[in-house]
């Protein structure tokens, strides 16, 4: 922070800088105790320069006079005066309009006081079963979290496959995985209503469906809290995101936003999207804070990068898939690849199934998606593909890495090098179909 700024935070709730990400592994008891979900704990908070106002809401900005409105539970609201101000009020579960989605039991889970509820309402229910609507990344973590916990899942999806962030081809690996360990999945399902039913809940869908569940759990996206810089005048973009510039700055002077609140700089497509997410998060409040204080940092654009456990599978992707890269005006070709994370020889080898998007015309890499197991090193062979396209390196360059090996980690052809022959070899062949499915040999070595 510069040496002469005085910052101030205020937070709705009492859970500054706690790690949300972390509330499904709270709640499905592999992390004990909530308090360790803290990136940083009120008492460090207050031994660094900032001031911490917990349990203080911003209710209204006015621009002109530099001054917020704030409220503290039932004291009258005060006035707080800025030099310069950040917003990061992050996004709100969506709870769908449909009847019976505000009925005792029928929770979504974004804020730290919503796992709270939800735990406390599993146990005074004595809960045995749980459906879950909505199967996206959240919704996957937690019915693995459910499981943990002896519940009963079932999953509603209105989607043709489960996790749609990837291709329904990866979603079907997903989808085995859930099976496998006791989930009910149903996809091509939409919920129409929720209905009390003695001590349960009846959840009603199309085509046909209806199941009762002790708990159900709503979990359908979220959507930017924008409200208070609405109000206060500030340009919205993307689905309803607070739009800035790349640094940061909203159209009000002297206000910068950051986090799910805010649009997303999309590195690839070159336009603004909405991607929430805690690493983007993070990133972007870094450049809005340097940026408040005098700084002249820059947002580089997100490529959506992301990694999730699913049980005994990684599931990852960085940038665009073939529809997603297509509607961006890009020419891709996606090809389907299967390799074995490490040497087959040494025990416990698994396939990782991958999926290449380049453009057709420049080999430029536009997107890579990975499911493998949980022990294959996906999440951080992701990143390799995502740094491979922040710097602009076309599919043959990947082969060109100098990536690491050894027997019960890698091939000396990693299976990524493995995916990216696969994509030049298709490219040469000069198929019409879009994806093709191809199985290499293992390299020796
Ligand atoms: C269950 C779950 C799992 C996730 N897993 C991942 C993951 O694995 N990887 C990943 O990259 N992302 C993940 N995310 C997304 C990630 O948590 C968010 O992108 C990130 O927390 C956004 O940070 P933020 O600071 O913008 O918002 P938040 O973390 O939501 O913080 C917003 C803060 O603003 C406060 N606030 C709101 N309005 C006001 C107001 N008017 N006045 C004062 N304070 C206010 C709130 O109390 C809150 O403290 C997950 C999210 C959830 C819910």
């Amino acid at each position: 922070m510069a040496p002469t700024a005085r910052a101030s935070v205020l937070v709705a709730d009492r859970f500054p800088n706690f790690s949300i990400c972390g509330l499904p592994y709270w709640l499905g008891g592999e992390v004990r105790d909530w308090q360790q979900l803290a990136h940083r704990t009120v008492a460090d908070l207050d031994e660094s320069a900032l001031r911490l106002r917990l349990e203080t809401t911003a209710t209204a900005i006015d621009v002109a006079s530099k001054r917020i409105t704030a409220r503290r539970g039932d004291e009258p609201a005060e006035a707080i005066d800025y030099d310069r101000l950040i917003v990061a009020t992050g996004a709100d579960p969506v709870r769908p309009r449909l009847p019976g989605t505000d009925l005792p039991g029928v929770h979504v889970l974004h804020h730290m006081d919503q796992a709270f509820t939800l735990d406390h309402v599993i146990r005074e229910r004595d809960a045995r079963s749980v459906l879950i609507i909505g199967a996206g990344y959240i919704g996957l973590e937690m019915a693995e979290a459910f499981c943990h916990r002896g519940l009963e899942v079932t999953v509603v999806e209105r989607l043709p496959e489960v996790l749609p962030t990837v291709d329904p081809g990866l979603g079907s690996l997903v989808r085995g995985e859930l099976t496998v360990h006791g989930v009910a999945v149903h996809t091509d399902t939409t919920v129409r209503s929720i209905e009390a039913a003695a001590e349960r809940l009846r959840v009603r869908a199309d085509p046909d469906f209806a199941e009762a569940a002790d708990v159900v759990l709503i979990s359908v996206g979220v959507r930017p809290n924008s409200a208070l810089l609405e109000r206060a005048g500030a340009e919205l973009g993307s689905r309803g995101a607070v739009a800035v510039d790349s640094g940061m700055a909203t159209s009000l002077p002297d206000v910068w936003a950051a986090g799910d609140c805010v649009h997303t700089h999309h590195r690839l497509l070159a336009e603004p999207g909405y991607l929430p997410l805690g690493t983007t998060a993070h990133k972007r409040g870094r450049v809005a804070g340097d940026n408040a204080v005098g700084g002249r940092r820059t947002f580089a654009g997100s490529l959506g990068t992301q990694v999730v456990r699913v049980f005994d599978l990684a599931i990852a992707r960085t940038g665009l898939r073939d529809d997603e890269a297509r509607r961006g005006g890009f020419d891709p070709l996606t090809v389907a690849c299967t390799a074995p994370d490490h040497k087959p020889y040494y025990p416990s080898a698994h396939d990782l199934h991958m999926r290449w998007t380049a453009d057709r015309d420049t080999a430029r890499l536009l997107g890579c998606q990975i499911v493998g197991h949980r022990d294959g090193q996906v999440a951080k062979r992701i990143d390799i593909p995502a740094a491979a396209i922040f710097a602009g390196v076309n599919v043959d360059q990947i082969n060109d890495l100098d990536l690491s090996y050894t027997p019960p980690f890698g091939m000396p052809w990693d299976a990524l090098q493995i995916g990216a022959q696969a994509w030049i070899a298709e490219h040469l062949v000069g198929h019409a179909t879009p994806t093709v499915a191809s199985r290499h040999e293992q390299p020796t070595g």
